[in-house]
């Protein structure tokens, strides 16, 4: 569905399908989830050469951060789709004996999905596992920028799917803006913070529940572990995290690091010789790094490379490629605070790394900054973890690794404060697609008379 035009009618027969009950099937939702995963599984190849397209990823980062996850959601919420959708029991005051109740999910309705460019399949298909294991029907915008992985959910999606329950329209901001000015019953929105608040002030109009889930800056603190094999799996996993995730450009990577001055140097060293190890001396002949997105954002990442103070803080890497339109992985050690590339989310393959006298001012600084999508730490001091954990507020806390929260099933993904709010993954994706209605049975066999105008005060004495 590319024109908008013919939107409302397209509305219409989304809304007439959910009105019509197929949705609220058990055997429908399982039958879309299947197909999904035939779509997942019949045109990987094409999904891998979208996102070769659209970001220089390589197809095994592809698989590991998009296919692999999706068909691991998908599996999931077809395991628990029986439970997830049967009703679960609740008590009742014993005033209302003899009684029972219970808490039955029912589909929100007609749903929205708004979708960032950076892990296309994931953030578009992901929310969508939720929205039909939940029994909604859906439209789903994919982001413009990623052009390439956008056809390819418009072109297989309706091959698929329920084309009368589930539809892709592709576009910009300017769709984005004509689709917030329909009736949904549900927003579910990936982004920036910007655009949220044009998304919140559009579902404000008709009372439309939101999801919105953000960006922000994710901060990796480093202590300085004592035995070299966890260093060394440390370092891998930050560099993985960082460059080796979308070339940086994900909203759980790491940001910035944060490490006890006296070990930086070493850092900088154990950093400096895993890069080396994981893309090579050239790495921009390797194929294990992405792209960034466009000019735009390429731009962006120069210019804050470009601020006073921040070009002198550079110890690796710093050259740039635009017709490749390529970063070499850079380490920065304490550059200004106040410049951009430590105050705006770095979006891309430059890591600061931020020096404290004691380990413990790391929380000060996490603290005395926006809450972040995720805190990472790279630590065995379990005192330190506690503290971290008590005294911090994130959308996650992850120790001695990053970015697993994503594919972790039974943990909530999502954010607090800035980085949005709502969550979703594995049962919360059923969840925040669906309503948990309050149903109560009583009986007649016993009433309490007192309940009962006409009021006297011998009604309050008992
Ligand atoms: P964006 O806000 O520019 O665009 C997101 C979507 O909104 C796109 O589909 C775009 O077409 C649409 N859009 C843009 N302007 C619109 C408007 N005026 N009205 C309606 N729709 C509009 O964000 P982006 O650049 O695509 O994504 C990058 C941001 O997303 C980063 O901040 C990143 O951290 C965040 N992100 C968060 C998560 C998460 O799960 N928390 C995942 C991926 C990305």
């Amino acid at each position: 569905m590319d024109c908008i035009e013919t939107f409302e009618s397209e509305l219409n027969e989304l809304r007439n399908t959910f009105n019509s009950g197929i949705t609220k099937q058990e055997s429908w939702r399982r039958s879309q989830l299947k197909a999904l995963l035939s779509l997942l599984e019949e045109k990987e190849d094409d999904i891998f050469k979208a996102l070769q397209q659209d970001l220089g990823k390589h197809r095994v980062e592809s698989f590991r951060d998009e296919v692999g996850p999706l068909i691991k959601s998908v599996n999931y919420a077809l395991n628990g789709l029986k439970r997830w959708m049967s009703s679960k029991k609740a008590d009742l005051p014993i005033a209302a004996f003899p009684a029972s109740a219970e808490l039955v999910p029912e589909p929100l309705g007609v749903a929205l999905v708004i979708s960032s460019w950076n892990f296309p399949f994931g953030v578009s298909l992901e929310p969508l596992v939720g929205a039909i294991a939940a029994g909604n029907t859906v439209v789903l915008k994919p982001s413009e920028l990623a052009p390439a992985s956008s056809s390819v959910l418009a072109n297989t999606i309706h091959t698929y799917l329920d084309n009368k329950a589930i539809k892709v329209i592709q576009g910009g901001p300017s769709i984005g803006q004509k689709l917030l000015q329909q009736k949904w019953d549900k927003i579910f929105f990936t982004g920036s913070a910007n655009v949220a608040r044009i998304v919140m002030t559009a579902a404000a109009v008709n009372l439309t529940p939101v999801t919105v889930e953000l960006g922000g800056k994710c901060p990796a603190i480093v202590d300085s572990l004592s035995s070299s094999w966890d260093k060394e799996i440390a370092m891998k996993r930050i560099l993985s995290a960082k460059f080796g995730t979308c070339a940086g450009q994900a909203c759980i990577a790491i940001d910035h690091i944060l490490v006890e001055k006296k070990f930086s140097a070493t850092l900088v060293k154990l950093l400096k010789a895993s890069i080396l190890s994981m893309f090579g001396e050239n790495p921009k002949e390797t194929n294990s790094i992405g792209r960034i997105i466009n000019n735009n954002h390429f731009s962006r990442l120069r210019k804050l490379l470009d601020e006073p103070g921040v070009k002198a803080s550079i110890v690796h890497g710093g050259s740039l490629d635009e017709d490749a339109l390529f970063m070499e992985p850079t380490l920065l050690v304490d550059p200004p605070l106040k410049s951009g590339v430590m105050i705006e989310e770095i979006f891309g393959p430059l890591l600061p790394i931020i020096t404290v006298e004691k380990i413990e001012d790391s929380i000060e600084i996490i603290k005395s900054r926006p809450r972040a999508l995720a805190i990472y730490a790279f630590t065995n001091n379990e005192t330190f973890k506690k503290k971290l954990v008590s005294e911090t507020s994130s959308g996650s806390v992850i120790f001695n690794d990053a970015i697993i929260q994503y594919v972790a099933d039974s943990l909530p993904f999502g954010g607090v404060g800035e980085c949005g709010f709502g969550r979703y993954h594995g049962k919360f994706s059923f969840d925040v697609f669906s309503h948990e209605k309050a149903v109560a049975r009583r009986s007649f066999l016993i009433d309490f008379w007192f309940r009962y105008p006409p009021w006297n005060d011998k009604k309050l004495q008992l």
